[in-house]
């Protein structure tokens, strides 16, 4: 099971990115972890990309396809989920590319919906437990707004390729954890029995109410 994940900074793709890795039992791969890490180690790459992070800006394609590349090679090929990757069309077509490349494109397109006023609620809530120095007021609206500006639109081309999964992640970690997973496996069936089949998008955010959300 190949997975991206698309979703606004604070929608949890990192903490639903960790969930579906045990649970398919496949590598996950996080752009932001990995930036991080090379920051806090203090390589040349972290040198390189430290202001970016710091200033909420993406840091340029062809460092994080390099990385990303390297991290989907020194898997297994058993699988994947990616989070952070991609921030834009170019970063699609050429993370699309790669697939092509190595076998492994994407089966599924997880987009993770949440409210901006929630997001900023839960990246500001998130600054004082692990100091993110890229979660401060400030750069928090930088990031939501180059999300909607640059990533957002991807989306389509998703939903195009008939790969896009949407789930309404409003709701507590645990509760969005197995509404994802629900839809997984039913993609994995479908992904299991005919990988070529063309599907349409998969739309779960009006779920929400069912789990009882108001609004
Ligand atoms: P994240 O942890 O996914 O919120 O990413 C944190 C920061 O890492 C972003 O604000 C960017 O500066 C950088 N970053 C992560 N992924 C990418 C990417 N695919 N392209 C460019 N910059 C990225």
């Amino acid at each position: 099971m190949n997975v991206l994940m698309i979703a606004p900074p604070g929608a949890g793709k990192g903490t639903q990115g960790v969930v579906i890795a045990a649970h398919f039992d496949i590598p996950h791969i996080a752009t932001g972890d990995l930036l991080r890490d090379h920051v806090a180690r203090g390589t040349d790459l972290g040198r390189q990309v430290r202001d970016y992070l710091d200033r909420g800006e993406l840091v340029p394609d062809e460092v994080v396809l390099t990385m990303v590349r390297e991290a989907l090679e020194a898997t297994d090929r058993r699988g994947y989920v990616i989070d952070g990757i991609p921030r834009t069309m170019d970063q699609a077509r050429a993370l699309y590319d790669i697939g092509v490349e190595m076998g492994s494109t994407a089966d599924v397109a997880l987009h993770l919906e949440v409210d901006d006023e929630e997001l900023v609620r839960r990246l500001l809530a998130r600054s004082s437990k692990e100091g993110r120095s890229d979660d401060t007021e400030g750069v928090i609206r930088r990031r939501l707004a180059l999300y909607y500006e640059v990533t957002h639109p991807i989306l389509e081309w998703y939903g195009e390729r008939g790969i896009l999964v949407s789930i309404d992640a409003m709701r507590p970690a645990d509760q969005v954890g197995r509404q994802i997973l629900t839809a997984l496996e039913v993609v994995r069936q479908m992904v299991d029995g005919d990988p070529e089949h063309p599907r349409r998008p998969i739309d779960l955010t009006g779920l929400g109410r069912a789990f009882g959300r108001t609004d």
